[in-house]
């Protein structure tokens, strides 16, 4: 089974630091632990749901289940110990940029290059993510860049274009539509 090496995950956690830039992590932690708790607190199916999954497949932030590790897909694909605590890295580090993402405000960005930068550092989670779950690392199946807050990219057709290579992509989204003029750019030039 291969797992991330430690280096380049390392790498990602340090953009990550380098983006946040005035957000306090600290902070950004208790609010996602705050909401998630809120959540379980007025759910009971939730909780429910919650108590069905083995605790070691619990994704924490400050003690809150945020989310969890798929169990029989962890099961299928022979996960050691080490890979889910891997896996449960990088999905709090997913967590967190999201929340950072939902704080920023898209007319009026900390930087020019702010959610340009996040989506490419949420393309390198995804990519750790299948290196972790051993699957091959490939975009054509990454799920969490259209669901990232402020993508206007279409959610449905991108969903259901998983698997196929290419994305449907919103030259006006401010994660990606630069990446979108790029790749134009790039094409008109060739
Ligand atoms: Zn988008």
């Amino acid at each position: 089974m291969k797992k991330p090496e430690k280096k380049e995950t390392e790498k990602t956690m340090n953009s990550m630091n380098s983006i946040f830039g005035k957000y306090d992590r600290k902070k950004l932690r208790k609010r996602i632990a705050r909401r998630q708790k809120k959540a379980l607190d007025e759910s009971i199916e939730l909780r429910n749901f919650m108590k069905m999954i083995p605790e070691k497949y619990h994704v924490k932030i400050n003690g809150v289940t945020t989310s969890y590790m798929n169990p029989s897909l962890a099961l299928q694909q022979k996960l050691s110990d080490e890979n889910l605590e891997e896996l449960k890295d990088l999905h709090v580090s997913k967590t967190e940029l999201f929340e950072m993402m939902d704080l920023a405000d898209p007319e009026n960005p900390p930087s020019d290059d702010f959610f340009p930068k996040c989506a490419e550092l949420l393309q390198e989670i995804e990519f750790l993510m299948q290196r972790a779950w051993g699957f091959t690392e490939d975009a054509a199946y990454h799920t969490w860049w259209y669901q990232a807050p402020h993508c206007t990219c279409p959610t449905l057709d991108n969903a259901e274009r998983f698997g196929v290579e290419g994305k449907i992509i919103r030259h006006d989204c401010p994660l990606h539509g630069k990446i979108y003029e790029e790749a134009e750019a790039t094409a008109e030039t060739a």
